[in-house]
């Protein structure tokens, strides 16, 4: 049941409860909104401005589509044309190497923005899974942004961005699986008064001004 997914995100255990004592337990920030709401430039702000690390999934996916001798390279493209997303036992794998890859170099650096995750009900029972009690999930950062308007953001990044996803068949197929799939996860995070909404349709400094008033007041 979707209902239950989410407590158990909230469940506290000891911080001494990862890798022994000596490591602060990953803090996770969320960042979930549609293709093209602009989730990476923000995430970049927020990475010059705070001690966060960024991890976008759709990053760390296309990297493993990209890195040689992949068992899972050609499984992935097609999940990314298709708009449709990558079954979590992948991407979870990646997201834990990630955080725990920054956590071994530099012990100090255990506040994440995980972006673009958790995008449906399989991705969330995934990180409840795999990484419940090794991480505490802080909010949800939304970008909030009209369905046009992040149809046109990403055709205009088309032009140069080389993605296989950011043409308007992928697209319309992306937004979909955004309304169908990931807007009940942030519903099910607004339930527990964990989702921070920012209108995610102006200015790319507009949008940071209302980013940085919300980190200001969490931290
Ligand atoms: N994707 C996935 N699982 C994830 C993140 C991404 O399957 O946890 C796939 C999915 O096919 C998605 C694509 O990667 O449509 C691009 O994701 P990205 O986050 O890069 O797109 P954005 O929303 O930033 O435009
Ligand atoms: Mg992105």
């Amino acid at each position: 049941m979707i209902g239950r997914l989410i407590g158990s995100v909230c469940q506290r255990v000891p911080s001494s409860s990862y890798r022994g004592s000596l490591m602060m337990k990953p803090q996770v920030v969320f960042v979930l909104g549609g293709p093209g709401a602009g989730k990476g430039t923000q995430c970049s702000k927020i990475v010059e401005n705070y001690s966060y690390t960024h991890l976008s999934a759709g990053d760390l996916l296309r990297a493993e589509r990209a890195r040689e001798g992949s068992e899972f390279g050609q499984l992935i493209a097609n999940y990314i044309k298709e708009g449709k997303i990558v079954p979590v036992e992948i991407t979870i794998n990646l997201l834990k190497k990630a955080m725990e890859d920054t956590m071994d170099k530099d012990a100090k650096k255990f506040r994440f923005l995980i972006d673009g995750f958790p995008r449906n009900e399989d991705n969330l029972e995934g990180w409840n899974k795999v990484m419940e009690g090794a991480a505490d999930v802080k909010f949800v950062l939304f970008f909030d942004c009209g369905n046009e308007v992040c149809i046109n953001r990403c055709l205009e990044r088309g032009k140069s961005s080389g993605r296989t996803d950011d043409n308007r068949e992928s697209l319309e197929k992306r937004i979909q699986t955004y309304l169908q799939s990931t807007r009940p996860i942030i519903e099910l995070y607004e339930k527990h008064g964990k989702v921070r909404t920012i209108d995610a349709s102006r200015s790319v400094d507009e949008v940071f001004a209302d980013v940085k008033a919300i980190l200001d007041k969490e931290d």
